[in-house]
């Protein structure tokens, strides 16, 4: 573990996720939006795992929009802007970082399998299945927890808490 700049950390992987998934189509234009609570400082934590945890939430958001946009464009309606917003916030002795897409949400019947190694929805090739599971992995042994809030059609958040003195 090492003292890192969360805000500056979850920066760099948005920047990341965003460039990765334009380069691999030009057509994606997802609207990023960021909220940074300044006062949260440096924290113990293994700055790669949480990076990865950031890109595996933020490039399933940017997926579940895209998905949204191609489902109403093939029904004619082409309005839709895709928006991920990312925030982080300091509140009492816990840091939340949350991941808030504007996609097509997760139906009820399969919501409880997400963090489960292999699960994936995603066509051959395109998933794995492995980001959430690993993600919630990573979370668990910083001390913290990861929860998501879903609504069909509507989109779907995901919020990470970790302890600001996390266990060494
Ligand atoms: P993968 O992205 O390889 O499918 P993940 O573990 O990252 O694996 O996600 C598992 C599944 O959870 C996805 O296939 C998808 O069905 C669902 N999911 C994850 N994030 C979102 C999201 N932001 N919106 C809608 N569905 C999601
Ligand atoms: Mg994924």
């Amino acid at each position: 573990k090492e003292f890192t700049d969360l805000n500056q950390l979850v920066d760099e992987y948005l920047r990341l996720a965003y460039h990765g998934l334009r380069a691999k189509d030009k057509s994606f234009n997802a609207a990023l939006e960021t909220h940074f609570d300044t006062s949260i400082g440096k924290l113990n934590i293994i700055p790669q795992d949480i990076g990865r945890v950031v890109l595996n939430l933020i490039t399933n958001a940017f997926h579940a929009c895209d998905d949204k946009k191609k489902l109403l464009s093939d029904k004619g309606n082409s309005d839709f802007q895709p928006t991920v917003s990312v925030t982080t916030k300091k509140i009492k002795q816990h840091i939340e970082i949350s991941v808030a897409d504007n996609g097509n949400g997760i139906p009820d019947k399969i919501v409880d399998k997400i963090f489960q190694p292999f699960f994936t929805t995603k066509p051959t090739g395109e998933g794995t299945g492995l980001g959430l599971s690993l993600s919630y992995d990573i979370i668990k042994s910083h001390g913290g927890v990861i929860k998501v809030n879903t609504k069909d059609k509507q989109g779907t958040t995901f919020i990470i808490s970790i302890p600001v003195k996390s266990k060494a």
